[in-house]
């Protein structure tokens, strides 16, 4: 379970946040951190959004998920997904996708995803990198689709296949009830 009671933001310095950052802001967060006090230093995860892709966006993401990997403030790879809705060619958003969860498994961070539709693929594309889960319940690196404002029976399925669950302001009122409280986050997103 990670401990923040936001687990994703692109607003900076909200309190308990996660910061989505893309690899080319990595840097300016991580020199910002060092001239602060620590309990003011903002937490952030690396993100390769289907949105935003280019020619060499995700070269540029291993890159400086491999240079950061040891810092303490960089908690989670994400946002990153696949979006049915977006223009971005489904070709470069899943080879996005499998780079993101490659570089995820490899340094054994947890996972925030973006789905629009493209649900059994996300699932598909997600398992192969998911560890099991531990004896207590828990999953060791959790997979938090985010945002999830659709209804109890998809959100059933995908507990099943290991995600968590994060939700914003706008949800499905029985949401919470169906979630188990260790596999449900909140964020406040672009809010
Ligand atoms: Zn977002």
């Amino acid at each position: 379970m990670l401990p923040f009671s936001d687990i994703h933001t692109h607003i900076p310095d909200r309190p308990g946040s996660i910061l989505s950052v893309p690899a080319e802001r990595v840097g300016v967060v991580v020199a910002a951190n060092g001239s602060r006090p620590s309990d003011e230093q903002q937490y952030y995860s690396i993100e390769l959004h289907p949105w935003h892709l280019h020619e060499g966006s995700i070269a540029q993401f291993r890159m400086v998920v491999e240079q950061y990997r040891d810092d303490p403030h960089f908690v989670a790879i994400g946002e990153c997904g696949l979006d049915g809705l977006c223009t971005t060619p489904i070709h470069l958003q899943l080879e996005a996708f499998r780079a993101a969860l490659r570089s995820a498994h490899s340094c054994r961070k947890p996972v925030i995803i973006h789905c629009v539709r493209l649900w059994s693929e996300v699932i598909a594309e997600a398992r192969p990198f998911m560890r099991p889960t531990q004896a207590d319940g828990e999953p060791p690196q959790p997979f938090i689709i985010h945002g999830f404002r659709k209804g109890p029976q998809l959100a059933r399925q995908l507990l099943n296949a290991g995600f968590s669950i994060s939700l914003g302001a706008h949800h499905h009122p029985e949401i919470p009830v169906v979630v188990p409280a260790h596999r449900l986050y909140h964020e406040t997103d672009e809010e």
